[in-house]
């Protein structure tokens, strides 16, 4: 950090530079602190690679300098995100009346969700909360499994909704609802309001939560139903991993990621509603100088008002790839995982910790916390890849994701061999 520090910081210099000589010196300064995330060799976190046609895009969005916050402002971008909306509710199996949100990330996307529900199950329970805020409200509960991610605890605490509303719902062993502590939960609040924030995709093991029998009992009880599938709802665009998300279209507001597997550059996120006018009434906003066209204002839909053109990447990438092509990049992933922990589990040192249902291997190595986190510390210092650990039901794993379209059978290969390199040099 010292060394990037000095080489770009310095006092703000009085005088302006060449613009060439400022690049030259901002590819220099930096390049030491860049992160190859986008070459294939990347198994760390679930990072995305980048598709060539939506890296050309999002210089386009850049070079055009867009706002896509009005239809006045970007009638280009509007038209773009209503496509992309239209595609990507056809590809992942949503119903095609959603509404959609172009935003930042999963993070983003989880919020506007969860604030449609927020706003659609006070408005049922007679509370206006767009009105009266949450002040005096009824109380809200929040049903969520014991493994959802950290984001959906900031996104509930952003809403006023603090963590005392969260009721965890205890997980199988693959980190999944379990489903007969969900119906007990749900028949104990019969008379509040409340959300169940299910996951297609599990952060560690890629697993999906049973979303027909989640949507099923919380539509009996009048809950609204919020998915997190950052990247397990990519799960949807093909046959071979469609059934892993089978009754997901049932759900009320699905939030996913254009920069996992997608391969769109960062940042983007998509939120999705089955109720847009609930979608709208939670984050619209108005101001004496909006002439309303009629047409789409992306700002109704996102919480940002200026807000970068992130559609024209994610039209790009569909555009490039198409039905086929989005299929085939999540099952070449997914084939890919399987042939990782294959190869892991064929060492004896090594024990794959999850079932590979989708990108996701978690490996242990001697049943040891130290050793495992001794390998991962040993791939990372080596530097032919990256992965990282992970701690589940209190034991540690390397946590290996495989996201980008880039990752070829060589850098299969490189993986596995590391890891075993290292398995077998630290010992
Ligand atoms: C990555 C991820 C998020 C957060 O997404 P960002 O793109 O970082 O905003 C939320 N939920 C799950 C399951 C994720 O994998």
């Amino acid at each position: 950090m010292t060394e990037l520090l000095d080489a770009l910081g310095g006092p703000l210099p009085h005088e302006g530079s060449d613009p060439l000589a400022v690049i030259e010196d901002l590819a220099q300064a930096a390049e030491p602190g860049l992160v190859r995330t986008n070459a294939g060799r990347y198994f760390g976190f679930v990072e995305g690679g980048v598709l060539p046609a939506s890296l050309a895009a999002d210089w386009l969005a850049s070079a055009w300098d867009q706002n896509a916050a009005y239809f006045a402002l970007s009638p280009a971008a509007a038209a773009t995100e209503e496509v992309c909306r239209g595609w990507l509710s056809d590809l992942l199996g949503l119903p095609d009346t959603v509404s959609a949100g172009f935003t930042t990330g999963a993070q983003t996307a989880n919020v506007i969700g969860l604030a449609a529900a927020r706003h659609r199950v006070l408005a049922d329970a007679g509370w206006d909360v767009d009105a009266e805020g949450l002040f005096g409200a009824p109380r809200l509960s929040v049903l969520v499994g014991a493994e959802r991610h950290a984001t959906i605890d900031r996104a509930l605490r952003f809403l006023g909704l603090g963590s005392n509303s969260i009721v965890e719902i205890p997980a199988d062993e693959h980190g999944r609802i379990r489903t007969e502590h969900l119906a007990d939960a749900l028949a104990a609040r019969t008379t509040e309001p409340v959300i169940v924030c299910a996951q297609v995709g599990n952060v560690n093991t890629g697993a999906c939560d049973p979303m027909q029998v989640i949507c099923d009992l919380a539509h009996r009880y009048g809950a609204w139903v919020h998915v997190d599938g950052a990247f397990g709802l990519w799960a949807g665009a093909s046959a071979s991993t469609r059934h892993l998300v089978d009754g997901v279209a049932a759900a009320d507001s699905w939030a996913t990621d254009a920069h996992k597997w997608l391969n769109v550059p960062y940042d983007s996120g998509i939120a999705f509603c089955a109720h847009p006018e609930s979608h709208r009434a939670a984050m619209t906003l108005s101001a004496s100088y909006l002439a309303r066209t009629g047409d789409r204002d992306g700002a109704d839909w996102t919480p940002e008002s200026s807000r970068r053109a992130r559609a024209f990447a994610v039209w790009a990438a569909l555009r490039s790839l198409g039905r086929s092509g989005v299929a085939d990049m999540v099952d070449t992933s997914c084939a890919q995982a399987r042939r990782i922990a294959r190869t892991l589990a064929a060492d004896e040192d090594v024990e794959i910790l999850n079932d590979v249902v989708l990108n996701q291997v978690l490996a242990r190595v001697g049943g040891d916390d130290d050793r495992t986190r001794g390998v991962a510390a040993a791939v990372q210092a080596e530097g032919s890849t990256w992965l990282g650990t992970t701690v589940r039901n209190g034991v540690t794993a390397l946590r290996i994701s495989v996201s980008d379209h880039a990752t070829n059978d060589e850098d299969v290969r490189v993986v596995t061999d590391a890891v075993l390199r290292a398995v077998h040099s630290a010992h």
